[in-house]
């Protein structure tokens, strides 16, 4: 393995950190949230970091060492931020607290205090390592990566922090360009970098999940909205019709809704219609499809199902919603009307389909309401 100068890792640290958070600054102008603005700041910081440490002697690594556990802290800041993560007691800035004491207080030879500050800085990456990896959510390759990456930061601190308690401290960092030095920075480097690009990625992923989640779903109650639904049905119906597998649609409308909402206040309503979607998740399998198709009307698409299961399914909607009073105290009953495709022998369109549906939800509201009528 070839030396490779630190001089010039140190130069690439400080530059690539500034060059990264001004690219952040400049991507996410006029949306810089929270977390957006910890982590560009210890970016920040980060390079400042960097640039006090490669000096020799005196006060200023002694200020890099303290500079870089502050930007640590900022970066675990920022993931906590990401991932909701509670921050009691202001526990990311221990390390911090401790390096600075260290720093003071340790009126000690220049290789305890850089066996101390690696030691530190190990256990701060060592942190950001063990949320990238442990937190709750989805744990993608993305984060695995970046997890790894924080590990292997961590292991190659503390082999750091172990060899200057053997060997003795370089009288500065910048000093020796062996290999192993070398490869220690190098490792370092796979970390930041994996870190650096990788939480933009998060970023951008969880605020695409945030996109989708408005565009697919209905923002009052959650289901899905009209235009998911008609996607996600379409599908399910050439399914049926290509495989000869049953298929039934229902039209759910709730009975005198107006009047709720004139007697008891829209709010009241809003919260009838929330409970409308708690019910269907408990009464519907998981494969069924529940979406609010506007107003106070709900469909629902029911794969692989006939009439008589479908019947079954709606009597059991209806009756739960019936029981069950929403959490304002508003009681509240629904109209269903099913049209199911048995025997699928010609092609239909799921226009028809819901428009068969929708004329026997009428006739259920014409026979009294509350009740459920199958299409002839
Ligand atoms: P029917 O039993 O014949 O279905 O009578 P209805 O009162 O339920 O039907 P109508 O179509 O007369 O009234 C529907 C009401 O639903 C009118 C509208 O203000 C209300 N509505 C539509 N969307 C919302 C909503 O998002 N929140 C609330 N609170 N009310 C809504
Ligand atoms: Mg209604
Ligand atoms: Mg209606």
């Amino acid at each position: 393995m070839p030396s490779l100068d630190i001089r010039t890792l140190l130069i690439v640290f400080i530059i690539g950190n500034l060059l990264v958070g001004s690219l952040m600054l400049a991507a996410f102008r006029g949306r810089l949230t929270a977390v957006l603005k910890t982590w560009i700041a210890s970016l920040f910081v980060q390079s400042l970091g960097w640039l006090l440490l490669g000096n020799c002697g005196g006060i200023l690594p002694l200020l890099g060492f303290v500079t870089l556990s502050l930007s640590y802290g900022m970066m675990i800041t920022a993931l906590t931020l990401h991932f909701g993560i509670s921050r009691r007691y202001g526990w990311p800035w221990w390390p911090v607290g401790i390096a600075v004491l260290f720093i003071i207080c340790v009126p000690a030879e220049p290789w305890i205090r850089q066996v101390g500050g690696n030691l530190i800085a190990a256990l701060q990456v060592l942190l950001a390592a063990a949320i990238t990896l442990w937190q709750r959510g989805q744990r993608n390759l993305l984060r695995v990566l970046m997890g790894g990456s924080g590990l292997l930061g961590a292991l190659v601190l503390l082999v750091r922090a172990a060899d200057i308690y053997q060997v003795g401290a370089t009288s500065c960092v910048v000093d020796g360009s062996s290999p192993e030095q070398g490869l220690t920075f190098l490792c370092f480097f796979i970390f930041r970098f994996t870190f650096m690009f990788g939480f933009i990625l998060l970023i951008e992923g969880k605020q695409r999940e945030a996109v989708t989640r408005l565009a697919t779903l209905d923002s009052l109650t959650e289901a899905y909205n009209r235009r998911t639904f008609i996607d996600l049905a379409e599908r399910e119906l050439q399914r049926s019709l290509r495989n000869g597998r049953p298929m039934s649609v229902m039209v759910l409308d709730l009975d005198n809704f107006k009047q709720i909402n004139d007697t008891h206040g829209h709010q009241a309503g809003d919260s009838v219609l929330q409970h409308v979607k708690q019910v269907a998740d408990e009464c519907l399998r998981s494969a069924d499809i529940f979406a609010r198709y506007g107003g106070e009307e709900f469909v629902v698409l029911l794969p692989d199902t006939t009439s008589q299961g479908a019947v079954v399914l709606a009597e059991r909607l209806r009756l739960a919603i019936a029981e069950n009073r929403a959490s304002c105290g508003v009681p509240v009953t629904a109209c269903i009307g099913v049209h199911s495709l048995d025997k699928v022998s010609k092609s239909v369109t799921l226009a028809e389909l819901l428009a068969q549906a929708d004329k026997a939800m009428y006739q259920a509201k014409a026979a009294g309401r509350n009740c459920v009528v199958v299409a002839d």
